[in-house]
C-alpha cells in the first residue's frame, strides 16, 4: 500500500487469469474514520489485508466498504474482508444494492458462461453474491467521512449503479472502470451497461476539475493534463451509440 496524497492510500490489484481491481483507502488515519474503496476479486482479500496492517492501520478504523460498482473483479473478495473487518458497513449505489440484497448476482458476473466458469473455479456457491447493504447511496451524497469531503455521482454505462468518488477541492477522481489512464475507458458489453449512458457519463465527468485519477486498473495518474477527460469522451463518443 502506498499513500499517493494526504488520506489516500493505494493497494495495486494483483491481476492473474482475472483481473483484480486496485483499492483505495481513504480519510486520515487519525480520524479512526476510514473507508476502503472496492476489495477486489475472490480469494484477493488477505494480501490487502496484510498491507493495510503494515501501514500501521487498526483494522478496527476502518468503518465502511463503498463499492465503486459490484463486478466480480471489485467485489470478488468482499466476504474475506468482511470476515477480518467484523462490523465493516457496506455502501454500494442503490441500483446495485438491491440485486446485491435479493442475491441477483447477474450484475456481478456480468455474463451467465462466466458465472459458470467462476463458479467452478473458486468452488462459489449459488448465494455467494448475497449480502446486507447498509447504505444505498444516490447521485450527489456528500460523505464527509475520516476528516474528508467526498461527492457521489452516478455514472453508469459499464454498470448500472457505478459511481465515482470525487473530492472538489484536491481534485482527486475515483471512478472505478468508467475511465483508466491511457485514453482507455470501461467496456460497456455485460449484463447492466449502456454505451450511451456511459457517453454521458463521461460528459459528466469532464464538468469536473481533475488533477488525480485513481481508476479501478492499471495507471493511477497524479498530474492530469486538464483536457484529458474531454479527449477521452471524444475519441470514444462514435463508439458509444
Ligand atoms: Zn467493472
Ligand atoms: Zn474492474
Amino acid at each position: 500500500m502506498t499513500k499517493v496524497n494526504e488520506g489516500v492510500f493505494f493497494i495495486q490489484g494483483q491481476d492473474e487469469f482475472l483481473p483484480d481491481s486496485h483499492v483505495y483507502v481513504i480519510g486520515d488515519p487519525a480520524s479512526n474514520d476510514l473507508s476502503v474503496i472496492d476489495v477486489g476479486l475472490t480469494g484477493k482479500g488477505s494480501y490487502k489485508i496484510q498491507s493495510i496492517k503494515k501501514m500501521g492501520i487498526e483494522l478496527g478504523a476502518i468503518k465502511r466498504i463503498i463499492m465503486t460498482h459490484t463486478h466480480l473483479d471489485h467485489i470478488g473478495c468482499l466476504s474475506e474482508i468482511q470476515k477480518a473487518i467484523p462490523g465493516v458497513e457496506l455502501w454500494v449505489h442503490r441500483l446495485e444494492a438491491e440485486p446485491l440484497e435479493s442475491g441477483d448476482d447477474r450484475g456481478v458476473y456480468g455474463m451467465n458462461e462466466f458465472k459458470g466458469m467462476c463458479q467452478m473455479q473458486y468452488g462459489l456457491k449459488a448465494d455467494a453474491f448475497k449480502f446486507k447493504v447498509d447504505r444505498k447511496l444516490e447521485d450527489g451524497d456528500k460523505l464527509d467521512m475520516g476528516g474528508m469531503n467526498w461527492e457521489v455521482i452516478h455514472i453508469p454505462g459499464h454498470s448500472m449503479g457505478g459511481i465515482a468518488l470525487y473530492h472538489s477541492s484536491l481534485k482527486i477522481l475515483i471512478p472505478g472502470d468508467v475511465i483508466y489512464a491511457d485514453y482507455a475507458i470501461g467496456r460497456f458489453d455485460l449484463y447492466g451497461a449502456d454505451a450511451d449512458q456511459l457517453k454521458k457519463s463521461l460528459y459528466r465527468l469532464v464538468e469536473l476539475d481533475v488533477d488525480m485519477l485513481l481508476p479501478g486498473h492499471n495507471q493511477i495518474v497524479k498530474s492530469l493534463p486538464p483536457d484529458y477527460v474531454m479527449k477521452t469522451a471524444k475519441m470514444w463518443e462514435p463508439y458509444l451509440v
